[in-house]
């Protein structure tokens, strides 16, 4: 009988989310199967699951340089930029003073901030440059110029993403941050850190963080898991009320599976995350190569980005209509950012792309575990798609 070939599948929507890792998988299955107790319960099983709760606590704090008393699990990274963002404009900006962010950041923090000015806050959003970058030096003129047409230290909270999620553009967060620390330290400082987490390495401390935003599902644990870091002494109004689980900071039973497995994937993941990063830049710079072979593809992140995503612009071939043709064989990419549901983001207008660039924008996301085979055949098919789709 004639053996049939599997074919192959190749996944680059990383940035939307990952596969689990073979270690969250089974400490989700364990934790299900042995460890189901409730934290909250004061017999052997709840402390059990307490105990499993806590030990993430610690994975991930020593992942990020931080004290686990300062970790607080959620149900994801948007949560935990809500929780962030309305928290601390409820503790600390009752007379509705300024917050300033980016235009460029995630829908959970951009509607957010949308939702605190319908409310009476007033919003400053930092753009990109012309060269497509936004600079420490404007972040810190954002606060500082707050602070000085107030005539007093009024601005309370700067949000900023670590790593763009639709172009990899890393943000200048830890000199921005050491900036505004220096002149005004009782400004909060938050990052989105979702697309940044576990790909590259940052200890908060030297971040300057308050507050750092992670999630669960972008670093090959399960989806429904997140977490806050908050710094000692912050303060934030709760959002969620309940039976003050997590130091009431966000109340609900937690999520003891998930937890267990995001503790897993950051364990499994923790120890290289250099070795693994510069894997992906070699990956990104051979499939950066051999698309700028290809007449008409245009790559809209540079050096500066991220290497786990590389967007990049087919002119003439709307953004969906490539995303289907290369999922009809077999190869998953994202168009804009998944989220967002194929629905314009504004962020690559933002980045200063024309709508030609900006309608046929498509999202490469990698991971470490993804070949240099893959990225030949997805270049080979686009080449395909440009020659079929453009005639
Ligand atoms: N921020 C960024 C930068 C993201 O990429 C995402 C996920 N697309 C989120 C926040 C939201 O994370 P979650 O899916 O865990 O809610």
């Amino acid at each position: 009988m004639m053996k049939t070939e599997k074919k192959m599948s190749i996944y680059l929507d990383n940035a939307a989310t990952t596969k689990p890792c073979r270690e969250a998988v089974k400490a989700v299955t364990d934790c299900m199967t042995e460890n189901y107790g409730n934290p909250s319960s004061l017999h052997t099983k709840g402390l059990n699951a307490q105990l499993a709760v806590d030990n993430v606590r610690k994975i991930i704090a020593r992942a990020i340089a931080a004290d686990p008393a300062c970790i607080y699990f959620t149900s994801g990274a948007t949560e935990s930029n809500n929780l962030a963002v309305i928290g601390a404009a409820g503790a600390y900006g009752k007379r509705k003073p300024k917050i300033v962010t980016t235009t460029i950041e995630h829908a959970s923090i951009k509607r957010t901030m949308d939702h605190l000015e319908e409310m009476g806050y007033e919003i400053v959003r930092i753009s990109p440059d012309r060269n497509g970058q936004i600079t420490h030096e404007q972040i810190i003129n954002a606060v500082d110029d707050t602070l000085k047409a107030a005539l007093r230290p009024d601005t309370i909270l700067v949000s900023v993403m670590m790593v763009n999620n639709e172009t990899g553009y890393i943000l200048p967060v830890r000199r921005a941050f050491y900036g505004i620390k220096k002149m005004f330290p009782q400004c909060i400082t938050h990052t989105d850190a979702v697309q940044g987490f576990m790909k590259i390495p940052f200890k908060v401390s030297e971040l300057n963080a308050d507050i750092v935003s992670l999630s669960g599902h972008k670093i090959h644990a399960g989806k429904g898991v997140g977490a806050l870091y908050l710094k000692k002494g912050i303060r934030l109004e709760q959002r969620i009320f309940g039976g003050s689980q997590e130091k009431g900071i966000r109340s609900g039973t937690e999520n003891v599976p998930m937890i267990a497995g995001m503790g897993a994937a950051v364990k499994a993941l923790c120890g290289n995350i250099n070795q693994r990063y510069e894997k992906v830049q070699k990956l990104k710079n051979m499939l950066c190569q051999r698309l700028s072979e290809i007449e008409g593809v245009y790559i809209n992140s540079g050096e500066e980005c991220s290497p786990y995503i590389v967007n990049i612009s087919v002119p003439g071939i709307r953004s969906e209509i490539m995303l289907h043709y290369l999922e009809e064989r077999d190869i998953y990419v994202s168009s804009g950012s998944a989220c967002s549901k194929g629905a314009k983001s504004g962020v690559l207008t933002e980045f200063g792309l024309n709508d030609r660039l900006a309608d046929s924008a498509l999202r490469i996301s990698l991971c470490s575990e993804n070949t240099v085979q893959e990225l030949r055949i997805l270049a080979e098919n686009i080449e395909y798609a440009k020659e079929r789709l453009l005639k």
